[in-house]
This record gives C-alpha cells, structure tokens and sequence, in this order.
C-alpha cells in the first residue's frame, strides 16, 4: 500500500538572525520570523509525512503556543515526525519539495539540503528532490516579504 501527502508552509522574513532552510544555515542577512527557526521547507515537509500517514499537521503536534518548542531545530520536528512514520508501520517512499524565494540564491545549498532531510528521514539521497523557484517578482515572495515551500511525501506501508 503507498499514501500520498502534500504540506505547505510560508514564513514572514525578519532582520538579523539565522536563515534555515532544509536543515541547513544559509548565509543571508535576514531570517524567518516563527515559533520555532522558522525552517518553512522542513514545516511543508512535516506537514506532507503526517498528511501521507493521516495524522493531522504540524500545528497539532507542535503548538505553536508550547514554550518546548520555541526557536526549535525543525530538523527534531521532522525526525519526531519520521518516528511516527515508522510507529503507525510506514515508511518512507520520496520526497519532493519546493522552496519559494526570490532571495537568497539557493542553489549552491540543494545538496546540503537533500543530505540533511535523508539522513533524517533515514533514506537514500536519490529518494529525496528539493528545488528552488523564484516568482519572477510577483506575490509576497517576489516582493521578498518571506519564503514558501511546498511539499509532496510517498510513503510505503511497511
Ligand atoms: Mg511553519
């Protein structure tokens, strides 16, 4: 049996602070504004494996308003996450995911990216697709008032 899933996330950006896309620093001069690091393409994803196993989202797992989880690393989420994949007897087919932005530049981070989320998924590289678009200007990330990510998760019955 597989299961499909699909997330979105989008964060607002802030000055100053640490950029976390994917599980992975990325060298810019402005960050996402959240309750946890803000890492809006691991937030899609997370929302993607527990929409896949029919487990609601990412809010109802890791409110918002729990003081555990402010200015967590999502990359915990994710792999608490990838758990209850595995608990309710999944397990990981692909990932796709894409990261909205018009800045900063994120190809040079893609690789980074994708070793990050198999390792904490517990999955081959080859198994996990991450790419980025911009907007050619238009919309909130075009105008760089902050990042989406969309995400598509296959999972496997065990
Ligand atoms: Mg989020």
């Amino acid at each position: 049996m597989i299961r499909i899933g699909q997330g979105y996330d989008a964060h607002r950006f802030q000055d100053g602070g640490q950029l976390v896309l994917g599980g992975v620093n990325i060298d810019y001069p402005r960050s996402l504004l959240a309750h946890s690091d803000g890492d809006v393409a691991l937030h899609a994803l997370c929302d993607a494996l527990l929409g896949a196993i029919g487990k609601g989202d990412i809010g109802r797992h890791f409110p918002d308003n729990d003081q555990q989880y402010r200015g967590v690393d999502s990359r915990i989420l994710l792999r608490e996450v990838h758990a209850l994949v595995v608990r309710e007897g999944f397990r990981v087919g692909n990932i796709d995911l894409t990261i909205v932005a018009q800045k900063p530049r994120l190809a040079p981070y893609m690789e980074a990216m994708r070793a990050s989320i198999a390792a904490d998924l517990q999955v081959n590289a080859e198994q996990v697709n991450v790419k980025a678009t911009t907007t050619e200007g238009m919309g909130f990330e075009g105008r760089g008032e902050g990042i989406s990510a969309l995400a598509v998760a296959l999972v496997e019955k065990t």
